[in-house]
């Protein structure tokens, strides 16, 4: 069976260098959407909470009720108010006119735009968000910001930094509100590494807690997850002959060639056979990539797909954040 191999030593380590620059465990939201970038959001939880992270952001409600228990806070970034909030969460408000829909009493925290228009509220309308929610007896427990290009050289940051003071300071005026009241947050992973810790402020991390870098190798971060499947079947192929769909790959000798239990189903994105797709063993995948399985020289037992995500992600055009997340979460997974 195919399996996703967790590192645990790897993954301790990074969220040690993490903490470190961050100014301790309390101050880091430890961003576990996307079940963890595909790693599994309970087997992650559970190994982050005995290191000592009390406080989680997940996309929705389905990922906070997984994750229940696992931290005293649980932020939901990408919550539609439906008035039927639980007062075991808060939820991220990603735009003014959403503030009237959610259920009186709720715990929030305000996005705010700053820049990239994405979502969030505005400088402009800070005061009538606040006015809403004492209106809704809504608690503003936090506020957020997101930086377009944390992990670029140009001068977005510092426009972003310089709005963002704006608006906590607006929040504690309009929200009648004291610094000590409030969580601000806005690094994510290439905002710590870039700037390190800010005063009076949380991190929101993400990919770094899984061993990516995004700017620089200053967390000096491990690679957490490794990609196994296991042979199906193994044959010869004689000269002449061509595997898979379509026999994109004729073999110009014979050659033992073997079936692996991974496909495009799994979530890996599908290789189509047509450039040479390297494995980290230096086999050569061979043909197109069928939904439950590829095929490749022949590897013994097991194989790695890739212990870098990214080298993979590289062959593939995209980032690992995207090779990552789209992992099935009915995939096997391990600590070791
Ligand atoms: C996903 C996400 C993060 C984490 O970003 P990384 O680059 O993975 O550290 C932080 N904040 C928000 C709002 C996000 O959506």
């Amino acid at each position: 069976m195919s399996e996703l191999i967790l590192k645990r030593s790897a993954y301790i380590h990074n969220l040690s260098k993490i903490c470190e620059k961050a100014g301790g465990k309390d101050r880091v939201i430890l961003v576990l959407k996307d079940n963890a970038y595909g790693h599994g959001a309970k087997f992650v939880a559970k190994e982050a909470s005995k290191f000592g992270i009390k406080f989680t952001a997940v996309k929705d409600e389905r990922e906070a009720n997984e994750l229940d228990g696992f931290f005293d806070q649980i932020l939901i970034l990408s919550h539609l108010p439906n008035g039927n909030e639980s007062d075991k969460f808060i939820y991220g408000v990603n735009e003014l006119s959403n503030l009237q829909a959610f259920k009186s009493g709720t715990k929030i925290h305000l996005a705010i735009d700053t820049l990239m228009h994405r979502n969030g509220i505005i400088l402009d309308e800070i005061e009538a968000a606040c006015r809403i929610a004492k209106q809704k007896s809504l608690k503003i427990l936090g506020a957020y910001t997101h930086f377009r290009s944390a992990d670029e050289l140009n001068s977005d940051y510092f426009v972003q930094r310089e709005n963002f003071k704006i608006a906590k300071e607006k929040i504690l005026k309009f929200g009648g509100l004291n610094q000590d009241d409030l969580i601000f947050h806005s690094h994510n992973s290439a905002g710590l590494e870039r700037f390190g810790e800010l005063k009076n402020e949380y991190v929101r991390v993400g990919i770094a807690q899984y061993g990516y870098a995004q700017f620089d190798d200053s967390l000096q971060l491990k690679r957490v997850m490794e990609l196994w499947a296991n042979r199906v079947s193994r044959r010869e192929l004689k000269a002449g002959q061509c595997i898979g769909y379509g026999a994109k790959f004729c073999a110009n000798q014979d050659m033992i060639v073997a079936t692996y239990d991974l496909g495009y189903a799994d979530g890996l994105l599908r290789y189509n056979g047509e450039r040479e797709l390297i494995l980290p063993n230096g086999k050569k995948m061979l043909g197109k990539m069928s939904m439950d399985s590829f095929s490749c020289e022949d590897s013994g037992d097991r194989i790695c797909v890739f212990e870098d995500a990214r080298e993979f992600a590289k062959f593939f055009n995209t980032i690992e954040y995207d090779i990552l997340a789209r992992l099935s979460p009915n995939l096997k997974r391990r600590w070791v």
